[in-house]
C-alpha cells in the first residue's frame, strides 16, 4: 500500500519549479536561492518510496547525491548544480506511471480552529498575481525575487521607516536634521566639479531653494526629472556655502492626480523596502500595501492567543498591519520607528513554531521502541577491549564521558538520537568506532555515513584497518565504486555477512538493504538534512513488522554550536561534547596579516616548504562575485606557480572541478606531489593531510569565524608546528580587525562560536546552518537569544500541558505548525 500522496508525474513537476526560477535570468540570482537541499531530498526520497521504474530511480537518488550541502555552496556550485539537475528532471518522463493515487482524507483533521486555520493558510498561498495592482508581468518580476504567493509578500519586511508625516516648508529646514519637503523642480541637469561629475536640482516651494545633488547617478534614470515637476524629497539636510542641500535624497514624484496614494507615500510613517528588480518604492508600497488590506487577516497565528498575550505580544494580522502601516500616533521625537513589537510577535511566532516542532519530535523519540544494546555475553565488551589494545594511545577524559553518556542510551529500551560536537580533531571517529563495537557485538550492524566520498574513503581506511584486527567484515559503499565490488557490498550488507557499513549518500540509496542495522552514525551532520539522517534511520532494524523497532543514531558535527544554543536548535537531539583535544596537539599560530605583509608571508611559508612541509593558500568564494573570485583562485594559482613557488609544484582545487580531478589533486597533495595547494573552501571538511603545516586564508574579513575555524583545523594535524596566516583585506571597520584577532588569541572552536554568535546573532546558526528545520524569515534577524529561550519554554510547556495538541485551540496550533514545516514534520510525525 502506498501513502496517500502525489503521483510522480506531479513530484517531477514540484522538483522542476523551484529548478527553473533557479535559473531564470540566466541563474544571476542563484546565490540568493536557499532551502533547495532539503526540498529536492525530501521530493526525491517520496518519490522513490513510490518505487519508481528503474532508470528513474536512479536518477531520483542522483539528485539527492547532486544536492547534498547544496545550501552553503557558492553560486558558481550552485549553477552547475541546478544545470545538471535540470537535465536529469528533464530526461525524466514518466511511462508506466502508477495508478492515481487517492489522497486521502486521513486521522483527525482539528475541528472548527483547525478548518479555519487550513482555510486562512490556503488564502496566504494565493499567487501574487490576484494582488491588487500585480498582473502577469510584474507577478513574474516578482517570483524571480522569491516572491511567488500572499504569503511571501505580507513578509517582504521594510527595512525601515521614514517618518513624514510632517512636510516641511524649505524655509523650516534644519540643518542637521532629516526632513521632507514637496517641491517643484526649478533646473535639473548635469554639473562638474573639476574632474567629477554630479547632477543637480534646485527645487522651490514658493518658501526657499534647495539644492539636490548626487554624486553617484544613472544619467538615463536621471532623465525622469524635469523641470516643473513637483517632488516629494526626503532626505537629510545640509548648509553649504549658505544653500540648503540634500545628498543623495530619496525622492518620489509627487503624482497630485493620486491623492488616495498619497496617503500612503507621505504624511504617515513611510516604510521603505528594499530594492526588488527596478520596482519603484511606490509600486512596491502600493501593492504591499493591497497585500496587507486584503489579506493580514488570514496570517494565522501559530502561538496560542494565551501565550501570545503572556508576552505582551500583538496577533498576527495586527504584528503584520503594523509592520506595514505604521501607527499614525508613534511618538514623534527621539528614536525612529523601528516596528519592534510587530516584529518581536512575528520572530516569537516563528521561534514558537521551530520549538513545538522540535519538542513534538523528542516527544515522539521517547515513545519510539528501540532496541537495548549489550548481550549477557560479553561480546560487546569484548570488541571494545580489542579495539582499546591496538589503539596507539589512551582515550581523553571527554572521549571517555561521551563515550559513558552513549553506552546509557544504548543500552536502553528507546533509540538513541545523540549529537556529539567536538572540534576538529578531537577523537570523534574513535567514540563512533566503538559504538560501533558494542551494536556489532550485541549482533547488529552499523553503519557510517560521510557527506563526500573523500571523507568515506578516509573514515574506511583508519576503520577497517582496525576492524580487520578484530575480524569485523567492514565494507565501503558510495556511488562511484564499480558495479561489481558494489553488487558485493549489497549482498554481504543484505545477508549479514557485513557487520560494518562506511559509505556516503549511497547508503540511503533504495537497492541497499539491511540484514539488521542497530546504529547509524552520521559524520559532519552540518552537510546533511534532517531528512537523509530520517532516511537513514528509516533502513532500519524491523525484524518483527509488528513491532519494529528503530536503530539508534550518532550524530556527529565538528561545527560548534555555543553551548547557549545546541539545546535550543538541537531540541530534538541529546548533546555530547568533546571539549578536550587529545594531549600533545601543537596549537596552530596565528598571525593576522594586512597587505603590506604579504612579501613576509610569502617568504615564511616557502621556508616551511624548502624544509619539507606543504602549503594551502585559500581563497574564498564570494556569492556576488562568484565568477570573480574564481578567477582570483585560477588567475593567482597561475601567479603563485610562475612568479612566487616557480621552484615548486602548485595545484588547484576547486568546487566546479569533476570529482574524480578533485580527487585527483587531493591524491597527489596527500602524496607530496603538489608542494602548495591553491584552493577555494571546498578543503573545509575533513580534508586530512598532516604534512601540511601552513595555510594562507586570503580576504579572511569575509569568512565567518567558525568558517575560519573549520580550515585553520586543515593545518596542525601532524608532527611540524603549523601557521595559518589570516590576510585581511583592507576594511575601514574596526570591528573587523577585532573579530580576527579572537583567531590569533584561541583555538577554542566553542569560544570562537561564542564570538560569531555575540557578533551574528542566533538567526545564521538556526538559520541556514541546520538544513531541514523550517526557514526563518523574521527571526534570523533577532539579535539576542532571549525571545529563543522564552519561546522554547513556552513551546515545551505547552506540549506538556496538551500532550495530544486536541481541542479547538490547539488544532489551529496544529495545522499552523505542519504548514510552517512544510513536510519535514513528517519525520515527527504530529498526528
Ligand atoms: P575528528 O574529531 O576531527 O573526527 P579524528 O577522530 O579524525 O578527529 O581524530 C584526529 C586524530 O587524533 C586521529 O589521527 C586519531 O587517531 C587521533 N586521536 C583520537 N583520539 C586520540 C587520543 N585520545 N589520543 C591521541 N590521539 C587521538
Ligand atoms: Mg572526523
Amino acid at each position: 500500500m502506498q501513502d496517500p500522496g502525489k503521483k510522480i508525474s506531479e513530484i517531477i513537476d514540484a522538483l522542476s519549479r523551484p529548478l527553473v526560477f533557479a535559473s531564470k535570468d540566466g541563474f544571476s540570482r542563484i546565490g540568493a536561492v536557499k532551502g533547495l537541499e532539503g526540498l529536492v531530498a525530501r521530493l526525491c526520497l517520496e518519490a522513490i518510496s513510490r518505487n519508481p521504474p528503474g532508470e528513474m530511480g536512479e536518477k531520483f537518488g542522483e539528485l539527492i547525491d547532486l544536492f547534498t550541502g547544496f545550501d552553503s555552496l557558492g553560486a558558481a556550485e550552485k549553477k552547475e548544480k541546478v544545470s545538471r539537475a535540470m537535465e536529469l528532471v528533464g530526461s525524466m518522463t514518466c511511462r508506466g506511471e502508477e495508478k492515481p493515487l487517492t489522497v486521502g482524507a486521513s486521522g483527525d483533521r482539528g475541528g472548527r480552529g483547525g478548518r479555519e486555520a487550513r482555510d486562512n493558510l490556503e488564502w496566504l498561498r494565493t499567487p501574487v498575481e490576484h494582488v491588487k495592482g500585480v498582473g502577469p508581468r510584474l507577478a513574474e518580476r516578482l517570483e524571480k525575487k522569491g516572491i511567488a504567493t500572499v504569503e511571501d509578500l505580507l513578509y517582504f519586511l521594510p527595512l525601515r521607516y521614514e517618518d513624514r508625516r510632517r512636510i516641511k516648508k524649505i524655509k523650516e529646514l534644519t540643518p542637521g536634521a532629516n526632513e521632507v519637503v514637496s517641491a517643484e523642480v526649478m533646473v535639473a541637469g548635469e554639473a562638474r566639479y573639476g574632474r567629477r561629475k554630479t547632477y543637480e536640482m534646485v527645487v522651490s516651494d514658493g518658501s526657499g531653494h534647495l539644492r539636490v545633488k548626487w554624486f553617484n547617478f544613472r544619467a538615463s534614470y536621471m532623465k525622469r526629472y524635469k523641470p516643473g515637476q513637483r517632488l516629494i524629497i526626503f532626505g537629510n539636510v545640509t548648509s553649504f556655502a549658505h544653500q540648503l542641500e540634500m545628498i543623495h535624497p530619496d525622492i518620489e514624484l509627487a503624482d497630485d492626480s493620486d491623492s488616495a496614494a498619497a496617503s500612503i507615500h507621505f504624511g504617515s510613517i513611510v516604510p521603505i523596502y528594499s530594492q526588488l528588480e527596478n520596482l519603484h518604492q511606490k509600486t512596491i508600497r502600493k501593492i504591499v500595501r493591497n497585500a496587507v488590506e486584503g489579506y493580514a487577516g488570514c496570517n494565522v497565528a501559530g502561538t496560542p492567543p494565551s501565550v501570545r498575550s503572556g508576552h505582551g505580544l500583538l496577533d498576527l494580522p495586527e504584528a503584520i498591519r503594523q509592520a506595514h502601516i505604521p501607527p499614525e500616533d508613534a511618538p514623534a521625537d527621539g528614536e525612529p520607528f523601528t516596528a519592534s513589537l510587530s516584529k518581536k510577535s512575528l520572530a516569537f511566532d516563528e521561534l514558537f513554531l521551530l520549538e513545538l516542532g522540535l519538542a513534538l519530535k523528542r516527544a515522539n523519540l521517547k515513545k519510539e521502541a528501540g532496541i537495548r544494546f549489550f548481550s549477557k555475553d560479553g561480546r560487546p565488551e569484548e570488541l571494545e577491549r580489542g579495539l582499546r589494545a591496538l589503539l596507539p594511545f589512551k582515550l581523553t577524559g571527554a572521549q571517555e564521558r561521551t563515550l559513558d553518556e552513549i553506552r546509557k542510551d544504548m543500552g536502553s529500551p528507546h533509540p538513541m538520537n545523540r549529537l556529539i560536537q567536538g572540534d576538529v580533531g578531537s577523537g570523534k571517529t574513535v567514540v563512533s568506532l566503538i559504538s560501533s563495537l558494542w551494536a556489532i557485538g550485541s549482533g547488529f550492524q552499523a553503519a557510517v555515513m560521510a557527506p563526500t566520498e573523500i571523507l568515506a574513503e578516509q573514515h574506511y581506511l583508519t576503520t577497517h584497518a582496525y576492524s580487520d584486527a578484530l575480524g569485523i567484515r567492514t565494507v565501503l559503499l558510495t556511488g562511484k565504486m564499480p558495479k561489481k565490488t558494489r553488487e558485493e557490498a549489497l549482498g554481504g550488507i543484505r545477508d549479514g555477512t557485513v557487520d560494518m557499513v562506511i559509505g556516503t549518500h549511497a547508503l540511503i540509496q533504495k537497492d541497499v538493504e539491511f540484514n539488521s542495522l542497530g546504529l547509524a552514525v552520521v559524520d559532519e551532520q552540518h552537510r546533511f538534512g534532517v531528512v537523509q539522517r530520517a532516511a537513514l534511520k528509516k533502513k532500519g532494524f524491523a525484524p518483527d513488522p509488528e513491532n519494529p523497532a528503530s536503530p539508534d543514531v550518532l550524530i556527529m558535527t565538528a561545527t560548534p554550536i555555543p553551548r547557549t544554543l545546541s539545546m535550543t536548535v538541537f531540541g530534538d537531539l541529546d548533546v555530547s561534547i568533546i571539549d578536550e583535544l587529545p594531549p600533545g596537539r601543537k596549537p596552530v599560530k596565528t598571525r593576522l596579516l594586512k597587505e603590506k605583509d604579504r612579501i613576509r608571508a610569502y617568504g615564511l611559508i616557502r621556508e616551511e616548504l624548502a624544509s619539507g612541509g606543504q602549503a594551502y593558500i585559500v581563497y574564498p568564494l564570494v556569492e556576488e562575485s562568484e565568477e570573480l573570485s574564481l578567477r582570483d583562485a585560477t588567475n593567482m594559482k597561475e601567479h603563485l606557480a610562475a612568479d612566487v613557488f616557480s621552484d615548486f609544484t602548485v595545484g588547484l582545487l576547486h568546487g566546479r572541478m569533476k570529482f574524480a580531478e578533485k580527487e585527483a589533486v587531493m591524491r597527489a597533495f596527500k602524496a607530496r606531489e603538489i608542494d602548495v595547494l591553491v584552493s577555494t573552501t571546498v578543503i573545509e571538511v575533513g580534508v586530512d593531510v598532516p604534512n601540511a603545516s601552513v595555510m594562507l586564508i586570503e580576504n579572511a574579513e569575509r569568512f565567518g569565524l567558525a568558517q575560519l575555524h573549520q580550515l585553520r583545523g586543515r593545518v596542525g594535524r601532524g608532527e611540524r608546528t603549523s601557521v595559518c596566516l589570516l590576510m585581511a583585506a583592507w576594511t575601514n571597520s574596526p570591528d573587523t580587525y577585532r573579530r580576527l584577532k579572537v583567531m590569533e588569541t584561541t583555538q577554542d572552536g566553542f569560544r570562537i562560536a561564542e564570538e560569531d554568535l555575540k557578533i551574528r546573532g542566533p538567526g545564521d546558526f538556526i538559520g541556514s546552518r541546520q538544513s531541514g528545520l523550517p526557514d526563518f524569515r523574521i527571526a534570523g534577524a533577532l539579535a539576542d537569544l532571549s525571545l529563543l529561550k522564552k519561546a522554547r519554554k513556552e513551546a515545551f510547556d505547552y506540549l506538556k500541558k496538551n500532550p495530544g495538541l486536541k481541542g479547538d485551540e490547539a488544532a489551529t496550533v496544529k495545522e499552523v505548525l505542519k504548514s510552517r514545516w512544510a513536510g519535514r514534520l513528517e519525520l515527527a510525525e504530529i498526528g
